[in-house]
């Protein structure tokens, strides 16, 4: 039967869940408080799609490595210490997710996941004659030190354990690949099975798709409230006045909390700012996408232009441009491709994006049991390029009533209220 949706959010996700739910029948609006020419998160990012990607950001080892680099001001990762209740309940969640068995319950999905998004990022390419720059060329994890080659080594078999297609390479190897860029590196992990695409682009072509099939969006329209009938919403209030529809589909990225919240919904998250810089004419063009591994620095070619992404700073919902974090990004650089200077950054304005960081590093999708017409699709973190089409497909099946093509029980959206209302009752602490 078609519904008529309103995607809350015009990010990857929200797009992504329009176009599929509209390719299913339904009439969709889509509502986002920036204006057409505003880039979200979904714009500046690193473009890659990774079925390498598949464990979450709360792993074991990820608690004391991030306090070891809260010391480094220029390093990968920082958590401004402020007394803020909701970062101190997400780092108290993250470090309970912290652990080996979430880990091995997670992987298998996220790789699931990656995977089949992989397939609608090739069939959207071959729908759209590739307006986004998809390739299939794989991911090198570039090493500086034995020790870091070793632990990227042990990932490798695990991702190979899970089907992955990945070698363990030496430098020579490496370079081999890479012939005109030369890195100076001990070693190098190879991903085969990832991808990378031009973000703004692919952003711009699924805003084609749309207006081809009919979806209405709607700039400068901020949500300000809910009508509620018991539990089932009657419209959304926003700043150019209520909007009536059958379903609703949560899709605000960074800005979902404090929607979710005014509906009495817990959805624990914090803003990870990332930064990235694009050189439009690098001094050498790598013709596989990388990740500087003890940087965390990601190197994606985007046609003849070059763009470097990285850092997690956890700071508040601002998108103020730390310098120092920058620069932790520009000097990292030329440690792995010694021609490359800081200078070649000179005059390149940094973008910075605010990734949706739930405490368990796996995304909210799916149906929130305390309404009966709201869905929730948010909190990708730093996979919310790669899991966009596979999100929006699998919501797209959710508001169409069907079973998802993907067990997705461990991304309930209702994770974490449960959780509250279990630990209350028995006078626990979250
Ligand atoms: C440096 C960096 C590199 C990255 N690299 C990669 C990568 O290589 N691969 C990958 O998969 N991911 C990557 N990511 C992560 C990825 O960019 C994000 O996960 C993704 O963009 C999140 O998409 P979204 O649609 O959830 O949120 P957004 O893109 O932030 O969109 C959310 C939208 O909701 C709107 N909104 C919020 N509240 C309201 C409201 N009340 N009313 C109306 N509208 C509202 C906002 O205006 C916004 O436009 C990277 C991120 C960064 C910062």
């Amino acid at each position: 039967m078609s519904k008529q949706v309103l995607i809350i959010g015009g990010g990857v996700i929200g797009l992504s869940t329009s176009y599929y739910a509209a390719r299913k029948g339904h009439r969709v609006a889509v509502l986002d408080r920036g204006t057409i020419e505003q880039e979200n998160c979904s714009y500046g990012n690193a473009g890659l799609v990774v079925p390498s990607h598949f464990v979450p950001l709360a792993a074991p080892g990820m608690v004391v490595q991030g306090l070891k680099w809260m010391l480094k001001p220029a390093s990968p990762f920082y958590v401004k210490p402020r007394l803020d209740r909701d970062l101190l309940g997400w780092g108290f969640k993250f470090w309970r997710a912290a652990n080996a068995g979430h880990v091995s319950r997670s992987a298998p999905l996220l790789r699931d996941l990656n995977l089949a998004s992989r397939t609608c990022f090739e069939e959207l390419a071959e729908q759209t004659g590739n307006a986004f720059g998809f390739e299939r060329k794989g991911l090198l994890c570039l090493c500086k030190t034995e020790h870091r080659l070793e632990e990227e080594a042990r990932a490798a078999a695990q991702a190979r354990q899970l089907g992955l297609n990945v070698e363990v390479l030496t430098a020579r190897q490496a370079t081999a690949l890479e012939p005109h860029v030369r890195p100076d590196i001990v070693g190098a992990v190879y991903y085969r099975d990832d991808c990378h695409l031009i973000p703004a682009r692919f952003m711009a072509a699924l805003k084609q798709q749309l207006v081809k099939l009919g979806v209405r969006i709607l700039w400068a329209t901020e949500l300000t409230g809910w009508r509620l009938n018991g539990k089932s919403i009657v419209a959304v209030r926003t700043t150019r006045g209520d909007f009536a529809h059958d379903e609703y589909v949560l899709c605000g990225g960074c800005g979902s909390p404090a929607v979710a919240r005014q509906l009495r919904l817990i959805l624990p998250m914090q803003a990870g700012k990332g930064y990235s810089l694009t050189l439009p004419n690098p001094r050498q063009l790598p013709a596989i996408p990388a990740i500087l591994t003890e940087a965390r620095v990601a190197v994606t070619p985007m046609g003849s232009s070059l763009r470097f992404g990285g850092t997690m700073e956890i700071a508040g919902l601002n998108e103020n441009i730390n310098p120092v974090r920058v620069q932790g990004i520009i000097q990292s650089v030329p440690k792995y491709y010694p021609e490359f200077t800081p200078q070649d950054f000179e005059g390149i304005r940094p973008w910075c994006g605010l990734r949706p960081c739930s405490p368990d590093g796996l995304p909210y999708v799916g149906r929130t049991s305390r309404y009966t017409n709201l869905s929730i699709a948010t909190g990708h973190a730093m996979m919310g390029l790669s899991l966009g089409p596979i999100t929006g497909k699998l919501m797209a099946e959710i508001l169409s009533g069907e079973r998802p093509s993907i067990d997705i029980q461990l991304l309930d959206p209702d994770r974490y209220a449960r959780l509250s209302a279990t630990s209350r009752s028995a006078g626990g602490l979250t």
